[in-house]
């Protein structure tokens, strides 16, 4: 991923000048782009190929930036900075609440979004992937990717952060209260039962699916993996 080349950006904007002049100015910088002009466009794209990072308009037809990115998180963790205007305040909270990793106010210098663009290329080229593996199935923690004998499983953002946490703590019974405060903390508070409905979803997408049996109940305990 060193040589820019390989570096694929997609560009979400609708605005045709703002989309050209990015591509261009990328493009001549030795990226390659995509562009997408409007939100459902986007987000397929982001979805369908592997980019190395997405410059995403917030406002947009069909679906929002900050719509597109909240979908866009649900599978996976590609760096998005967000172009919000001038006095939109909000869009910018939410978008990093989001998960976005960066934000630039419109109208902006072009050398300050391609300083932030190599800045979060670096930032993200420098986690290493953690592969949790148990058996023939495999979780990427940075990728976000989950697998089984290299089938993709597709998993929410919520199910993939569960099965996370029954990986790292395998064979070690884990507590309905437990599970909630760690993988749900301060978002929820409601009842645990939403525990056993994760559980029901996972074992749905690996167990029944591959006809294995990696998660167990232990009566009156709690949830295990093993
Ligand atoms: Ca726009």
């Amino acid at each position: 991923m060193n040589n820019k080349k390989e570096t694929h950006i997609l560009i979400v904007e609708d605005e045709a000048s703002i989309a050209r002049f990015l591509s261009l100015e990328l493009e001549f910088e030795g990226y390659k782009c995509i562009v997408a002009t409007n939100g459902r466009e986007g987000l397929e794209e982001a979805l369908s190929k592997d980019y190395a990072l997405i410059i995403l308009d917030v406002m947009l037809p069909d679906l929002n930036g900050i719509e597109v990115l909240r979908r866009l998180r649900q599978q996976k963790q590609t760096p998005v900075i967000i172009l919000t205007a001038r006095d939109t305040v909000m869009d910018k909270v939410s978008g990093l609440d989001l998960g976005a990793s960066d934000y630039m106010t419109k109208p902006f210098a072009i050398e300050e979004l391609l300083a932030r663009i190599r800045a979060n290329l670096k930032k993200y080229l420098k986690q290493e992937s953690e592969v949790l593996s148990l058996g023939e199935l495999e979780v990427d923690t940075i990728s976000h990717k989950a697998t089984y004998l290299g089938e993709t499983i597709e998993l929410t953002k919520k199910e993939f952060d569960l099965l996370v946490y029954l990986l790292k703590n395998r064979n070690t019974v884990l507590s309905r209260e437990k599970i909630l405060d760690v993988v749900w903390g301060f978002e929820f508070y409601g009842n645990t039962n939403v525990v056993d409905v994760y559980i029901r979803y996972l074992r749905s997408k690996i167990d029944d699916k591959f006809k294995i049996s990696l998660i167990e109940t232990v009566r009156g305990a709690g949830y295990t993996i093993r």
